[in-house]
């Protein structure tokens, strides 16, 4: 099928393209960073599973480079460090409630996926080529990574749009604080498996008599479906594509949960899965390594690419203009 031809972006006024998006994209690539050495300490500690390590050989960190790569990663801890105390002490159950109330009573802008891609490059890239991949790059890497291994179609797609929430930070969130980081529930007892967990201590739920409990406003076993994960770009691109795509469970979960690395890597809130969450959290894991480790790949060429994506676009959105 050849592409559709695109009428431009109808966006809504508030939209605020003034906002530093390379700032925010900074943040965002020190958490990979970090998220990268936390996986090689785990592998240096002899406490990753099999999967972790084969994944960690396979990955660009190699043992020439660690001496170098592990001061970089240190350095960017430092850096995300402010970031996350930021975030530890907003993301409340109040902010979460005000946040899905906005998402749910306004359209920010209606566009294809395409031209969110589009979009979301030009707000975010004018970055050194050298050092840091454009936004367009990173999700084709991700998409062709996914191909490249003959995993499903709606996969690689997941792949090609994981990232596309990152517009929230030009839809008028609070900050980069709710727009990027590692995710965790709110409203029960912030777990110690969370990434700098003593930084909570600032956060208001952190004494509440309810949300302070070991699973507050929860029941165990009552799926993640019905808990409140801090609001970001996972979660917001998961309420758009979750009723304007026919994308499977798999799918939306890899989106819902990517930066939950609490859950799918250290194994925390277990307690609050239900079965169905069990085949999600494999279909998490699954997609994580092509998210974290294809930024080393080849340089992918948009345009060349274009028709074959534009393809599963169209497979799997039924209507080619979406509501943001
Ligand atoms: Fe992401
Ligand atoms: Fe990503």
């Amino acid at each position: 099928m050849a592409p559709i031809a695109l009428e431009s972006p109808n966006i809504n006024e508030n939209f605020n393209d003034h906002r530093d998006g390379l700032a925010l994209e900074a943040t965002s690539d020190d958490i990979d960073d970090v998220n990268v050495l936390r996986a090689a300490m785990k592998v240096k500690k002899g406490i990753a599973t099999q999967e972790e390590q084969d994944i960690y050989e396979q990955s660009q960190f190699d043992a020439q480079k660690d001496k170098t790569q592990f001061r970089q990663y240190e350095d960017a801890c430092d850096r995300v460090k402010n970031f996350y105390r930021e975030q530890h002490q907003k993301q409340t159950v109040a902010h979460n409630l005000k946040a899905r109330n906005d998402f749910k009573f306004k359209t920010r802008a209606e566009m294809t996926i395409w031209e969110a891609m589009e979009k979301l490059n030009t707000l975010i890239d004018e970055s050194d080529p050298d050092t840091s991949l454009s936004q367009i790059e990173h999700l084709l890497q991700t998409a062709e990574a996914i191909r490249r291994d003959g995993k499903p179609r709606w996969m690689q797609l997941t792949g090609l749009i994981h990232d596309l929430g990152k517009l929230l930070f030009f839809f008028g969130s609070d900050g980069q604080w709710d727009v990027v980081g590692d995710t965790f529930p709110v409203g029960c007892a912030f777990d110690p498996k969370i990434i700098y967990p003593g930084t909570f201590e600032d956060n208001p739920d952190h004494s509440d008599p309810i949300y302070s409990t070991t699973h507050g406003i929860y029941t165990p076993g009552c799926g993640l479906d019905n808990v409140m994960l801090s609001w970001g770009h996972d979660e917001y691109l998961y309420h758009v594509v979750k009723d304007q795509s026919t994308l499977p469970d798999e799918a939306l979960a890899m989106i819902r949960y990517h930066s939950f690395y609490p859950w799918h890597r250290e194994g925390a809130y277990r307690w609050m899965m239900d079965d169905h969450d069990k085949e999600m959290l494999k279909a998490v894991q699954a997609f994580n390594p092509y998210d974290l480790y294809s930024k080393s790949d080849d340089m992918p060429r948009a345009e060349e690419l274009k028709p074959y994506y534009m393809d599963l676009i169209n497979e799997y959105f039924p209507k080619s203009v979406l509501k943001w």
